[in-house]
């Protein structure tokens, strides 16, 4: 059984995508820049965006922080997102969420310029996906996709089995997995025996935010575990999979933390500098 580590292949990521900024800021004389919103968060989500902002920061992409209070009114999110798809020097640009409840999340996706989409939220993008053209694919299953390619694993023909069907993770990452060949089961809580379908997966990608969920007995035998979900329970974060018993039984695993996470903050600052790219480097 391998613990495939995150931490690892993130830093690989890291140090690539820092190399490739150098080179474009000595030719453009610029530096890619990622601008997030938040509205109304919880304070471990400020920290965390915060802390993947100065991440940003370190590989040389600069990262503008907007940080807007709960109450904020839907019309001032998006004229301030308007402001930002205009701003030449913004190339990226993320909404954190989830926004909360008085604000339209359809109308804040659909206002993203799809050329600054770094997360894939504008509509346009996710059905670029669909016909097969990843460029803006969200960062969470593109880190899934990059983690089961760096570990030597093979997709095509896999029978794989997501747990959850969200629209930033489950969903995209079925159109991903069926991009690569797989034969994709997306599973959610209207499944009925959630427990046959799992146990068939050759390659079991676990996101639906339920710590514990999957089982040692709902894993089959040599099975590729990815465990997406971070939950926080007793001041501690697991994943989705009871890794302790699930780890004997898998051939790969990944953990949480160190798993998918700090794979998810390499994406985004590929993504960030893809971004780039296509706005700035014309050849
Ligand atoms: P959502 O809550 O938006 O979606 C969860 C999905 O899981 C839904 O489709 C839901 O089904 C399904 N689900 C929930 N409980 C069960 C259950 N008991 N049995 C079967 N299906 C279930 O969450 P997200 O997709 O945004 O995130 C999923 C997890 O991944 C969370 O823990 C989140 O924190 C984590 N995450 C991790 C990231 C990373 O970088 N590692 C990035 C993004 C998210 P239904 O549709 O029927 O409600």
């Amino acid at each position: 059984m391998v613990v495939i580590d995150g931490k690892k292949i993130a830093s690989g990521i890291q140090e690539d995508t820092k190399k490739e900024i150098e080179e474009l800021k000595a030719k453009y004389h610029q530096s890619p820049c990622l601008a997030t919103v938040v509205t109304g968060a919880d304070d471990p989500t400020k920290v965390y965006v915060k802390k993947r902002g100065k991440m940003c920061e370190e590989i040389g992409i600069i990262s503008k922080m907007h940080s807007l209070p709960e109450d904020t009114k839907e019309k001032d999110v998006l004229e301030l997102i308007g402001k930002l798809n205009n701003d030449e020097k913004i190339h990226g640009i993320i909404v954190q969420l989830p926004l909360p409840k008085h604000i339209d999340k359809r109308k804040i996706s659909e206002a993203v310029s799809p050329e600054k989409d770094v997360d894939c939220l504008n509509p346009l993008n996710i059905g670029r996906l669909a016909s097969g053209d990843e460029t803006f694919a969200p960062c969470t299953p593109k880190a899934v996709i990059t983690i089961l390619g760096k570990s030597g694993i093979e997709i095509r023909g896999k029978e794989v089995v997501i747990v959850g069907r969200s629209r930033i993770v489950g969903r995209p990452l079925a159109l991903m997995l069926i991009n690569r060949d797989a034969t994709v089961t997306v599973c959610h809580t209207k499944t009925k025996n959630l427990e046959g379908h799992t146990k068939n997966a050759d390659i079991l990608i676990a996101a639906a935010g339920s710590p514990n969920l999957i089982k040692e007995n709902m894993v089959k035998e040599n099975a590729v575990v990815v465990d997406v979900g971070i939950n926080v329970v007793n001041n501690k974060i697991v994943g989705d999979v009871d890794f302790e018993n699930v780890k004997n039984k898998a051939s790969f695993i990944t953990p949480v933390p160190g798993g998918v996470g700090p794979v998810t903050v390499a994406m985004l600052m590929k993504s960030t500098v893809e971004a780039f790219k296509q706005q700035v480097v014309r050849e």
